[in-house]
């Protein structure tokens, strides 16, 4: 069997904690079946933060235990009953698995329920039998520094018995937070910043603005192998994104604005378009991959500008990272090779855009141009792609 274990969830109202372990439990199956793995059975343990799968871990079931948001860390256990003579078995034969000629080993026990004997108790027995059955191996108990440590949990009428820990990628399960439209770009950041709402418990409905013809096609490959990378850590059977022409809008900005101010309109109306998304998708915010000061858009003044063209929340999860920090995790979701494999810039970027844009002068440009008409025909030709 494989022990879950879901840390943050068990300190929550019984009632949401019921509803968000249920939410975990549909979650974890979800991606199994998506990955066409069969599992035996798959249960929680109410009040005790735990979830056990009976299932044999393989390194595929461990890629994918670690894409399910809300996992802690998980291990696979030995089961035994709660009697001394049971637990000390079942350790032995875990002990006969991982215990090398020469090594030193330590057993921790964890308790919780009514025995007739204390954690010391069976630290003490057990650790006493594994030393003498395997005394031919050379082996000796060291607690402060074991090579080897055999964790035994005693839980009322069970035991469980494990020697490795494996880390999940933490936070809450998705579907538990809502949804957010999240804004993909093909860089390395915006990936970065719908993770990292994923992580925390959100539904994610990527959209992609395309360019053309200041970017290339080619693009939009790059942005929908992204997606489908993102796409691993979503429990939904279904999913798609959108692709919605912004090229026109550009060529509207370019003629009738001062270049510098092009990127300014330009992200106004990702913006104005996301929001209305938001309406049909019955979400409640958009997240994109902005950063303080990596780029002339993303000084404080200028967010400012982008917060003013829209009423509902932008999350900007990635505001305070470095640009090191954020490379680092999207090395680690998968997503940073993708990101980089090549890079193709946009030709309606000036050569000098404005760090500190003035909103009265934005406000000026944007009324000689019919904005709610550039909404609703990007609206009119988006397109649906499923994943
Ligand atoms: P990234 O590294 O995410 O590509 P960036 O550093 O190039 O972004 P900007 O171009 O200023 O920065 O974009 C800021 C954010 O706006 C992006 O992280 C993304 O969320 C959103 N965004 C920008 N361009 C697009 C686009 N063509 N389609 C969808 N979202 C976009
Ligand atoms: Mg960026």
């Amino acid at each position: 069997m494989i022990l879950i274990r879901y840390g943050e969830i068990a300190l929550k109202s019984p009632r949401i904690r019921l509803e968000w372990e249920k939410q975990l439990i549909r979650n974890i199956k979800s991606i199994l079946e998506l990955n066409n793995i069969s599992y035996k059975n798959i249960k929680f343990l109410p009040t005790r933060g735990r979830i056990f799968l009976d299932i044999k871990l393989t390194s595929n079931i461990c890629s994918l235990l670690k894409k399910v948001s809300g996992i802690i860390s998980f291990s696979e256990v030995l089961e035994a009953s709660n009697e001394i003579n049971s637990i000390s078995k079942v350790t032995l034969k875990l002990a006969d698995q991982i215990l090398e000629n020469g090594d030193t080993f330590a057993l921790k026990v964890r308790r919780t329920g009514t025995h007739n004997y204390s954690s010391i108790d069976i630290a003490r027995i057990v650790g006493k039998n594994v030393l003498t059955t395997f005394s031919d191996r050379n082996i000796s108990v060291n607690l402060s520094s074991p090579k080897r440590t055999i964790y035994i949990e005693i839980r009322d009428k069970n035991s469980y018995i494990f020697h490795n820990k494996i880390s999940g990628m933490g936070g809450l399960p998705i579907g538990t937070q809502g949804k957010v439209i999240a804004l993909i770009s093909g860089g390395i950041d915006s990936p970065v910043a719908a993770w990292m709402m994923m992580k925390r418990g959100c539904y994610i409905r990527p959209i992609y603005f395309d360019n053309y013809p200041y970017l290339s096609k080619k693009n939009i490959d790059k942005v929908i192998n992204l997606i489908k990378k993102l796409r691993t850590f979503d429990p939904r059977k279904k999913f798609y994104f959108y692709i919605i022409p912004h090229g026109p809008n550009l060529e509207l900005f370019l003629k009738n604005a001062p270049k510098n101010y092009t990127c300014l309109l330009c992200k106004r109306m990702l913006y104005r378009i996301a929001e209305v998304i938001t309406k049909k998708e019955k979400a409640k915010a958009i997240v994109t991959g902005e950063n303080l000061g990596q780029v002339a858009s993303q000084t404080i003044d200028n967010l400012y500008i982008l917060n003013d063209s829209i009423k509902i929340p932008v999350f900007r999860p990635l505001i305070g990272l470095d640009k090191e920090e954020i490379i680092d995790i999207a090395k680690k979701i998968g997503t940073f090779k993708i990101s980089t494999e090549f890079i193709d810039s946009c030709t309606a970027v000036p050569k000098f855009p404005i760090t500190k844009g003035d909103i009265n002068k934005v406000i000026k440009f944007e009324s000689d141009i019919n904005i709610d008409n550039l909404v609703k025909n990007a609206i009119n030709n988006m397109k649906k792609v499923y994943i």
